[in-house]
């Protein structure tokens, strides 16, 4: 099994395969899926002394995990506004916190595990697209207020300085957001489960499973896996073997593109390091990598997978609207990769029946909230605590299969169409005013 073409897999530090399950084997935890929610789980077990086996269909980071846009930062793939309204605001304030220890544990574990390989940056620029400083401004107040978190507003001059784009007007920059190359992050969490006494198998996809009684069963082309507790963290790419899951979520594409190395050019488009956002609520998110050598760019969804050029191609148009002095950057690689959301757009996470947990549909924001689900489905495990209880309000309902996709594709048009409508709005003002 190979990585999709992507930068990340380009400039993996490591090359190392690992063998598929062949035969029978025992485990205390089995864990399917190697992405970040999956090897976030495996690794907390291992930390704790139980003997873990994780069994990954393609290679570890094939999926979301290895190619996204690297971003990490706090809050989920929805709003405060609409969690509270479903939770109330108590239970969106506790579970906005656990955002944020999902931050500081990719944090933490890079430190520790001395990952210089996942290039951490620090700092996140959102900025709008029309001009709103007053409502920006507040939601900085609003967020300081209830979670002592500060953000740092930036004038449309301060974002101007450093984003050389005449399309963005005020900012928020989080100073303890950042931003790594996240397969080289995830391929060093795979070598401390394995230094810890677990065991990851690549090329070993569960086709079929007995999930009922106290021995669980996962069987894959190759072997069968037993153990009393099963972790499916299978994200955009769970298939109907496991089929509660199948269900409740809908494969949403999203698109990153990266530049041929171009540093002085960039350099008149984007002077800083910190990683930037759009508010827009299908906005563009980039960063400088390779030393400011390149551009990486993401944006777009789609809930059927597109062509490499065609996407390239809107990624582009998406680039050079925002930065006309970018139209001679050429794009060297655009790829793809699958989310999983579930209608309510919040992470599902829990125990489905005894002894088989689940821990998925993170959407586009998965580094901080795979590690929060990592570490309360371990805790639920292990018995030490019941945090894991904070996401059942957001259950495993049923996604809409076909319809549900096409109404997302349908929802994901009407935003992008106030979006525009919005920045009309601003621009028309602008030129008014001048
Ligand atoms: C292009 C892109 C950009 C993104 N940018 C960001 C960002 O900047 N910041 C952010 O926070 N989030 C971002 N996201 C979202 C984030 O990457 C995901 O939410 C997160 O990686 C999901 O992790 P996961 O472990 O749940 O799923 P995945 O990483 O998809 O892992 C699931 C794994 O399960 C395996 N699998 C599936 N079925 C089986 C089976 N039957 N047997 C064995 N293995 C199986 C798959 O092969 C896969 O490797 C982005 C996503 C994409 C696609």
């Amino acid at each position: 099994m190979a990585y999709p073409d992507t930068y990340y897999a380009r400039t993996m530090t490591d090359r190392k395969l690992r063998p598929p399950l062949r035969g029978e084997a025992h485990c205390d935890v089995a864990v399917v899926g190697g992405g970040l929610a999956g090897l976030t789980t495996a690794l907390q077990l291992s930390r704790s002394g139980l003997r873990v086996a994780v069994l990954e269909a393609q290679v570890v980071g094939f999926g979301a995990s290895g190619r996204n846009g690297g971003f990490v930062t706090p809050g989920f793939a929805t709003g405060g506004d609409t969690i509270a309204a479903r939770v109330g605001k108590e239970a969106a304030r506790q579970l906005h916190r656990l955002s944020i220890e999902g931050v500081e544990f990719v944090r933490h574990t890079i430190e520790a595990l001395d990952i210089s390989a996942a290039k951490p940056r620090d700092g996140l620029v959102s900025v709008l697209r029309y001009d709103d400083g007053d409502a920006l401004k507040a939601y900085a107040d609003q967020t300081a207020r209830d979670h002592g978190y500060e953000l740092q507003y930036l004038r449309r001059e301060d974002v101007r300085s450093v984003l050389k784009s005449a399309r963005y007007y005020q900012g928020l920059r989080d100073p303890k957001a950042f931003h790594i190359h996240p397969l080289n992050y995830l391929r060093s969490v795979a070598d401390e489960i394995e230094r810890l006494g677990g065991s990851i198998h690549e090329s070993s996809e569960v086709v079929q499973c007995d999930l009922s009684g106290s021995q669980k069963m996962l069987r894959t082309r190759e072997g069968t896996l037993r153990a009393t507790r099963v972790v499916l963290a299978t994200g955009g790419y769970t298939g109907p073997v496991f089929s509660q899951l199948h269900r409740a979520f809908l494969p949403i594409a999203t698109y990153v593109m990266i530049s041929e190395p171009a540093p002085r050019l960039i350099a008149q488009a984007v002077a800083t390091t910190d990683a930037v956002g759009d508010n827009r609520r299908a906005g563009d998110y980039y960063r400088l990598v390779d030393g400011g050598n390149r551009l990486l760019w993401g944006g777009r969804i789609t809930t059927r997978a597109a062509s490499a050029d065609a996407l390239a191609r809107e990624l582009r148009r998406e680039m050079v609207g925002t930065y006309p002095q970018l139209a001679g950057l050429k794009t060297e690689l655009a790829w793809s990769g699958l989310m999983s959301y579930a209608r309510h757009l919040m992470p599902q996470i829990g125990e489905l029946q005894p002894g088989v947990w689940y821990c998925t549909a993170f959407g586009g924001h998965g580094l901080n909230t795979t590690a929060i689900a990592g570490k309360v489905v371990a805790e639920g495990i292990l018995g030490v605590s019941d945090r894991y209880r904070q996401f059942a309000p957001f259950g495993l309902s049923w996604a809409g299969g076909a319809a549900g996709l096409a109404a997302a594709q349908l929802t994901y048009w009407k935003l992008q169409a106030q979006d525009w409508w919005r920045e009309r709005h601003a621009a028309t003002k602008d030129k008014v005013t001048a």
